[in-house]
């Protein structure tokens, strides 16, 4: 079986960024993901397509096709009040360096950098951290197999004990039944 459009593929890789290792997933640990549904960048599903069990892969993503360029836009000031609790400035959490789930205008989540805390403001860099890398990949694919009729309809993986069993989050969240760190 070769990987194409709805197969669930498990991968592990090596990701390097300028000959550092910035992610490296091995066999207790591999990317599942169902191919072609939008959950990896495009360049990446394509450098993989028609790959079977066992098939080793080594490319690289350019910025443009991986995570694009940092963008003065993404770096912006956000009032200090967001940040508060209970009306108390949370001065452990929003510090310079340290990264913040969000939730942007629609509900999606996202992480911003604080780069700086201004008198009224904060500065956070919203750019994403592989933003103007070059992504380098190694690795192989561990496992291809048919998706079922309910992992294409929510569009996620279940593990094999299947959707729920054992997991306390329900399947309509983004990050899937499975996705909280249960399986
Ligand atoms: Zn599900």
């Amino acid at each position: 079986m070769v990987i194409e459009k709805n197969k669930v593929v498990s991968l592990v890789y090596e990701l390097q960024v300028d000959g550092e290792v910035i992610e490296s997933l091995n066999e207790d640990r591999p990317l599942t993901f169902i191919y072609g549904t939008g959950a990896l960048l495009p360049k990446f599903e394509a450098n993989i397509s028609g790959l079977k069990v066992g098939d080793a892969f080594s490319f690289e993503l350019k910025s443009e096709d991986a995570y694009g360029l940092a963008t003065e836009d993404a770096v912006v000031e956000i009032p200090k009040s967001v940040f508060e609790i209970d009306g108390e400035f949370d001065n452990e959490m929003v510090k310079e360096g340290n990264a913040i789930p969000m939730m942007d205008g629609e509900g999606n989540r996202l992480n911003g950098v604080v780069v700086a805390v201004n008198a009224e403001t904060i500065t956070m860099d919203f750019n994403h951290p592989l933003a103007g890398d070059d992504l380098s990949f190694k690795g192989s694919v561990v496992e291809v197999r048919e998706a079922s009729a309910e992992e294409l309809e929510h569009g996620h993986i279940h593990a094999a004990g299947g959707c729920g069993e054992g997991c306390n989050s329900d399947c309509s969240s983004d990050e899937g039944c499975c996705g909280g760190g249960c399986n």
